[in-house]
């Protein structure tokens, strides 16, 4: 069948239980047309992404790749360039599809010597410091963290995305560059992503949390924990003082691409001294806050029960869209699971491109099912349709998840999976800033698994 062969649509009701499964068999142009048609509200364009290979795609053939060109040295020489030895690996670490364990591991054998490995390991673990604190927190990373740092000189942030901002004509080059490449291709380098989420909230007056839902809609490895959380270190409500950056820095670390042709170029809004730019955006003054100490959180064990099953049903969530998930592997002969919540659905409006990604990371499942729904309910549901004792899910700081795991449990008891550990952090009693959280973790961090 052709990309061009208008398939019928599956039309998704409220209340219905739809089993997505069959796609996972389809070429991408025609897994895309689908997912146009069964989620006509996703963002994308269905006949571009159809068109052209995808920059990322998913699965773990293609992680493995990817996996092999990480360079640690070259990484920590070059990685705040644009066009630096970064890994792009973030879409399947998202996923599950790579642990951060493994990661380190691939990285640590390239390298005669632990340190040099040790910028990139300290990168993986922000990912992991940003799950201890959404695992801390739970839904308390979409309010501010903590009072905002400075105070703005603009007293009311827009609580939406402005148009000329998702048209891409703001003018300013550098800007609209990041815009068209993060709705074409889902990805951006943590530099850009800096850059477009300073510019937003300090000079536009954007608040973080529309900024933040911007992001997720079309990131690949969009991911509540590092993206908000991310977007609350920029504003300062969880840093010690907001992130600003000047033309200069800029056009350094992307070798003057973008100011080159820039109409803005000496008069942009990002002209200036740090100093100059601070002045003109902030109040003089830094309001008094007391540190901030976060507690980790206990192990999750409401919802979980020691006792072996004999035959769970394996529930993949958004962290463990794999065959690598620990659930999975724990229970190789178990039915699977992936439910496209509507909630999910609703509160992120994931873009089509980022649900793709999804659908060729499931498709490396062998025999999953995928349904679109309420996952309690579903994941009940299939249970009992499998004749299943017992949910195996893997751990993950997501509340949503936590959440439902917390209705099934009622009824079913759920084992939470542990994920293969990237760090001892027994001695971890304080997630307030990343600096004292890696002072207690990064000696682990940096000794490969088993060893
Ligand atoms: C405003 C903003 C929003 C962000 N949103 C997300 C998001 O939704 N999902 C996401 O995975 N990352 C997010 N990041 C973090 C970071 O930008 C990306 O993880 C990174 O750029 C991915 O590219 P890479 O795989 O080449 O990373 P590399 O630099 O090669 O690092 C390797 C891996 O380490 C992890 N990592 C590196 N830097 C960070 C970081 N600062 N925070 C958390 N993990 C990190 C990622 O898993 C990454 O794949 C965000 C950063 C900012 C500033």
């Amino acid at each position: 069948m052709s990309a061009a062969a208008d398939p019928p649509p599956i039309e998704v009701h409220a209340g219905e239980d739809v089993d997505l499964s069959p796609l996972l068999t389809l070429p991408r142009a025609e897994l895309i047309t689908r997912l146009a048609a069964i989620f006509p509200a996703a963002a994308g364009s269905a006949s571009r992404l159809a068109a052209e290979p995808p920059a990322l795609r998913g699965g773990r053939a293609a992680a493995v790749a990817r996996l092999a060109a990480v360079d640690p040295p070259a990484y920590a020489r070059s990685r705040n360039h644009v066009d630096g030895a970064v890994s792009r690996l973030s879409p399947w670490i998202r996923h599950g599809v790579l642990s951060l364990a493994e990661v380190r591991d691939a990285a640590l054998a390239r390298v005669l010597r632990p340190e040099d490995a040790e910028k990139f390991v300290s990168e993986l673990g922000w990912r992991d410091y940003w799950r201890r604190v959404q695992a801390a927190l739970g839904d308390g990373i979409f309010t501010d963290i903590e009072s905002p740092a400075r105070t703005a000189r603009r007293p009311q942030p827009l609580a939406a995305m402005p148009a000329d901002v998702l048209e891409a004509r703001t003018g300013m080059a550098c800007i609209d560059a990041f815009v068209r490449a993060l709705h074409d291709t889902g990805w951006l380098h943590n530099h850009e992503r800096m850059w477009l989420a300073s510019w937003l909230l300090h000079v536009r007056g954007v608040h973080w949390r529309a900024g933040a839902g911007w992001f997720l809609t079309h990131l690949l490895d969009g991911d509540p924990a590092s993206n908000h959380l991310s977007w609350q270190w920029v504003a300062g409500t969880f840093s010690a003082k907001p992130y600003l950056f000047n033309r200069e820095n800029l056009e350094t670390y992307t070798s003057g691409r973008h100011c080159r042709d820039c109409p803005l170029l000496g008069r942009c809004d990002v002209e200036g001294s740090y100093e100059a730019l601070d002045a003109r955006l902030f109040s003089p003054g830094t309001p008094p806050r007391p540190p901030l100490r976060i507690r980790p959180a206990a192990p999750w064990v409401s919802a979980t029960t020691t006792h072996d099953h004999r035959r769970p049903l394996v529930w993949l969530t958004l962290d463990s869209a794999a065959a690598t998930s620990p659930a999975a592997t724990a229970h190789p002969d178990a039915p699977r699971l992936f439910v496209i919540d509507r909630r999910w659905l609703a509160s992120e409006r994931p873009a089509l491109g980022r649900l793709a990604f999804l659908c060729e990371c499931l498709a490396d499942v062998q025999g999953v099912e995928i349904r679109v729904g309420d996952s309690a309910a579903i994941v009940a549901a299939r249970a009992a349709a499998h004749g299943c004792d017992a949910v195996a899910v893997a751990d993950t700081p997501c509340p949503h998840v936590r959440r439902a795991a917390a209705a099934l449990s009622a009824t079913l008891p759920v084992h939470v999976v542990a994920c293969p550990p990237f760090c001892d952090a027994s001695r971890v009693d304080d997630l307030g800033r990343f600096s004292r959280y890696w002072q207690r973790v990064s000696r682990s961090a940096l000794r490969p698994t088993g060893s």
